[in-house]
C-alpha cells in the first residue's frame, strides 16, 4: 500500500483536517492542529507529506521516528500537532485495513465505556450554576469550569472568594457524588496557584488543571505538596520527554492532547510512563470528532484512563459542533455520564466528506484572544 496524497481542510469553528489517500482506496483522516494556528500546523503538514507520499501508510512507527527527528530541529507545539493529526490517520488506515477499531491494535479494550467530562461556563456564580445544572441533565457525571478571567499576580480577597463562591455554587448543584474540576488555564502565578488550591481544598474539586504555566512546571513540585487537591496538567507538553519532568513533579493526572502530543503512537506511551508513577490519563480535546475518537481509541486500550473531555457544546463550537462532519454521529453513544466502547474499524467514525469540504469553502481564521489587565499590560488567556 502507498500513501497517494495529503489534504488538509480548515472547518469551522476553529479545527484543521487531514486526510491521508492510498492506493488501494482506503482514506485515514486526522486533526493536526494548534487552535489559533491552524495554516502554520497545514504548512508544517504540507512539509512532511513530501517524505510521506510514495510510502507504505503501515509503518506508522518509522514514520514518527522520521518525522519527530528525521528534520534534526524537534518538538513544540507546531511541528508535534502535524505530526499528531498524521498520526492518527495512519492508524485509522491500519485499522481499516483489518478491519477492527484502533483500540484492537493496541492490545484490545480495557473497558467497555469511558466516563466523559464537559465544560461549562459562567462567570458568576448564578451563571455556572444554570450550566451545571444543564449538563446534569445532559448525563454527565462531571463537569469542568475556568478559574475565571484575568488573573494578575496575586489577587485580593474579594478575587479569591469569587474563585470559592464559584466553584462552591457547582458543587451546591452537583452534590458530592458528582465532580467539579477547576482549570486554571495557566492564568495563575504559583504563589496564588498555592491559595486558590488551599482555598478549594473544602470543596473537593475533581482536580485542579494547569496550576501554572508550562514554562512554571519547575514549580509544580511545590503546588503537589502544598495542596492535598489533585493536580492536572500536559494540555501544552508534546511528547513524553516534556512529561517525564512533570509526572515526576506528584502531579495526580496526566492531559496530554492527541493532537498535539505526537498522536496516537505517544499518547499511548505517555499513558504508560504516567502509569510508572501511579497517575492517571485523562487526554485533553476541546477539539473535533477525529480528535474525541483518537482520545477514545486511546482511553479504551489504556488501564490508567480516566475521564475523557469532550467539546460537544463547548463555548468554542459557535455554529458547528462534533456531529456536523459525521455520516452518523450516533457512534458517539453517550448515556450515564459514558461514552460507549466505539466498535467501528479504524478510528470509528465516518466523516462526511461532503460537509467537509463545504465547511472548508468558507474556512476559519480563528485566533485566541489577547487579553489585558487593567493597566494595559498583557494577561495570560
Ligand atoms: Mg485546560
Amino acid at each position: 500500500m502507498q500513501i497517494t496524497s495529503m489534504t488538509t481542510y480548515f472547518v469551522a469553528p476553529r479545527w484543521l483536517f487531514l486526510k491521508v489517500e492510498t492506493d488501494e482506496g482506503i482514506t485515514g483522516w486526522g486533526e493536526p492542529v494548534v487552535e489559533g494556528r491552524a495554516h502554520t500546523v497545514a504548512a508544517a503538514v504540507d512539509e512532511l507529506a513530501d517524505h510521506l507520499v510514495g510510502q507504505d501508510p503501515l509503518r506508522i512507527e518509522d514514520h514518527w521516528q522520521v518525522m519527530t527527528k528525521g528534520g534534526f530541529y524537534r518538538g513544540g507545539p507546531v511541528l508535534s500537532s502535524a505530526v499528531s493529526g498524521i498520526d492518527q490517520a495512519l492508524w485509522d488506515i491500519k485499522g481499516k485495513l483489518h478491519g477492527v477499531p484502533v483500540h484492537d491494535l493496541l492490545g484490545g479494550a480495557v473497558r467497555d465505556r469511558m466516563r466523559m467530562y464537559a465544560w461549562i461556563a459562567g462567570d458568576e456564580p448564578s451563571e455556572a450554576r444554570e450550566h451545571a445544572t444543564a449538563r446534569l441533565e445532559q448525563g454527565y457525571t462531571a463537569v469542568k469550569m475556568n478559574v475565571g478571567g484575568r488573573m494578575r499576580l496575586l489577587e485580593s480577597r474579594r478575587e479569591v472568594q469569587a474563585v470559592v463562591d464559584r466553584v462552591a455554587a457547582v458543587r451546591e448543584v452537583i452534590g458530592p457524588e458528582r465532580d467539579v474540576a477547576v482549570d486554571f488555564h495557566g492564568r495563575v502565578s504559583p504563589a496564588l496557584a498555592r491559595e486558590l488550591c488551599r482555598e478549594l481544598e473544602p470543596l473537593h474539586p475533581l482536580f485542579v488543571e494547569e496550576p501554572v504555566l508550562p514554562e512554571l512546571s519547575h514549580r509544580l513540585g511545590d503546588i503537589c505538596s502544598g495542596t492535598t487537591v489533585p493536580i492536572a496538567t500536559g494540555e501544552r507538553l508534546y511528547s513524553r520527554w516534556d512529561f517525564r519532568p512533570v509526572l515526576e513533579s506528584g502531579i495526580a493526572v496526566a492531559q496530554p492532547d492527541l493532537s498535539h502530543a505526537g498522536g496516537i503512537s505517544e499518547t499511548r506511551r505517555i499513558a504508560a510512563a504516567a502509569e510508572t508513577y501511579g497517575v492517571g490519563l485523562a487526554p485533553h480535546c476541546p477539539l473535533g470528532p477525529i480528535a474525541l475518537a483518537a482520545c477514545l481509541q486511546v482511553d479504551l486500550a489504556s488501564p490508567n484512563a480516566f475521564i475523557q473531555e469532550t467539546s460537544l457544546g463547548i463555548h468554542y463550537n459557535v455554529g458547528s459542533d462534533l456531529e456536523d462532519y459525521l455520516l452518523d454521529a450516533s457512534v458517539f453513544d453517550f448515556r450515564d455520564g459514558h461514552m460507549a466502547r466505539l466498535t467501528g474499524p479504524g478510528l470509528g467514525i465516518e466523516i462526511d466528506e461532503k460537509a467537509v469540504a463545504a465547511a472548508a469553502e468558507k474556512g476559519h481564521r480563528w485566533r485566541s484572544p489577547v487579553w489585558r489587565h487593567e493597566d494595559g499590560s498583557h494577561a495570560e488567556w
